[in-house]
């Protein structure tokens, strides 16, 4: 396979911190990995939890016109035939003669290999859909996919979510899910891997009013990245060109973040039309149209689709979260995520492991537990412990002193201006409510 060395700074101590702090490590670690394949450790769940929560609280329980759906990844394979992916899901692929390197052809210039200069193949067609069996033979009737795009199971659940949510048109289906894309070139941490997850949105209205929900979608899915922290400057749009349209589109635009390897695609907006419905309808016999009542007109709804992904949502949180900075002559790293995505909202800590202070500590970690993830600490110089929470996002950190034991109020410092408040215990609860909420 290609490998290219990539000189990215700032992505390789991104890599090294989501390690060391436990966020995401490489999958199969101990037997040497498995290609861009990535698991996600205790703070790397929480935060990507915590995105998750986010789009899905958006999406369908601030609203009374959106349904929830979690459909299987294993499908029919009619589906993927119907859908145009068994035929169409394909990138053109050519390897070096010299150095066996493997490339997509669209993605490099002219006809000898970027890496040694040697000469390449023709192209062939690759497709980007794992396959696998189901049942005991492994044979062609057998196969079965690992779906590329959680949009599918929601195409052909139409009826059964319209039935009995007795939603009208508009109306909206959502989905978080795994899906899967044997890429010829993943890579860049979790922006491109081969197994992702999902957070799909089809929105199906009369074709007549595609426009207008077309951009209304696009403002509302824009204001969720401000929502979950990104500074708004390090985000723009990218409209598709007719050749660059996939081949269900009307119209797709895409939110790109600013990364230290470019501007790249996070979330894409698209017209699908009626085309997937239409498909469905042809190939199953069954009529996937629906009986406007109040325009007293049958049709097929088009839809109106927003994809994102949650893992390039957690590596965009943490990307734009990072810092650098000088304090009293020493470094500090910190991960400036917006407290409502944070994985752990709170740290409480003794400031000495004596003097009743770790039973007061106790108490009160009991207490916030209750309402949020929290974390005790008690290991080491308090300005370490800090530095530790700085790194894990961690908004604030409560230190009980010998001050709490005289009159019951703790220190609280806030993570990003490293300023410190007295406070009584008894007011903390409400205090990390109101930034986490
Ligand atoms: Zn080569």
């Amino acid at each position: 396979m290609a490998k290219k060395i990539a000189v990215d700074p700032l992505m390789d101590k991104l890599v090294s911190l989501c390690k060391r702090r436990g966020f995401v490590f490489q999958s199969s670690e101990i037997y040497g990995g498995l290609g861009s394949c990535w698991d996600y450790g205790p703070l790397g769940v929480e935060l990507k939890n915590n995105i998750k929560r986010s789009w899905w609280e958006a999406m369908t329980h601030r609203r009374d016109d959106i349904e929830g759906l979690d459909a299987a990844i294993l499908m029919h394979p009619q589906v993927w035939i119907t859908s145009g992916h068994v035929e169409g899901f394909t990138d053109p692929l050519v390897d070096c003669k010299k150095c066996k390197h493997r490339f997509r052809a669209d993605q490099i210039d002219g006809k000898t290999c970027p890496d040694c200069g040697g000469e390449l193949t023709e192209p062939r067609m690759f497709n980007l859909m794992f396959k696998t069996f189901m049942g005991p033979v492994e044979e062609e009737s057998a196969v079965v996919y690992m779906r590329p795009e959680t949009a599918q199971g929601i195409y052909v659940n139409f009826l059964n979510v319209l039935q009995p949510s007795r939603q009208k048109v508009p109306f909206g289906i959502a989905q978080i899910g795994k899906a899967f894309r044997n890429e010829i070139t993943p890579g860049n941490f979790i922006f491109r891997t081969r197994e992702f997850e999902q957070m799909e949105m089809q929105f199906f209205v009369h074709p007549s009013e595609d426009q207008k929900w077309f951009d209304y979608w696009k403002e509302q899915r824009w204001n969720w990245y401000l929502e979950i922290g990104i500074r708004p400057e390090k985000l723009r749009w990218h409209e598709h060109e007719k050749a660059e349209l996939a081949h269900y589109a009307k119209a797709a635009y895409d939110i790109e973040y600013e990364f230290s390897f470019g501007w790249k695609e996070i979330e894409g907006i698209h017209n699908r039309t009626d085309f997937d419905l239409s498909r469905h309808t042809k190939a199953t016999g069954k009529d996937l149209s629906y009986f406007d009542q109040e325009r007293n007109e049958k049709y097929i709804p088009y839809i109106i689709e927003t994809s994102a992904g949650a893992d390039r949502s957690t590596l965009v949180t943490l990307v734009d979260a990072y810092a650098e900075e000088e304090v009293k002559g020493e470094n500090r790293v910190v991960l400036r995520l917006s407290p409502k995505i944070a994985p752990i909202k709170a740290a409480v800590f003794p400031l000495v492991k004596k003097d009743g202070m770790p039973e007061v500590a106790d108490k009160i970690y009991h207490e916030l537990k209750r309402h949020f993830k929290v974390f005790y600490d008690d290991g080491g110089a308090v300005g370490r412990r800090y530095r530790r929470m700085d790194e894990a996002g961690t908004p604030y950190c409560i230190t009980v002193d010998g001050q709490t034991l005289q009159d019951e109020t703790v220190t609280v410092r806030d993570r990003d201006t490293m300023e410190q408040t007295r406070n009584k215990i008894g007011e903390l609860v409400g205090i990390i409510g109101a930034k986490v909420k």
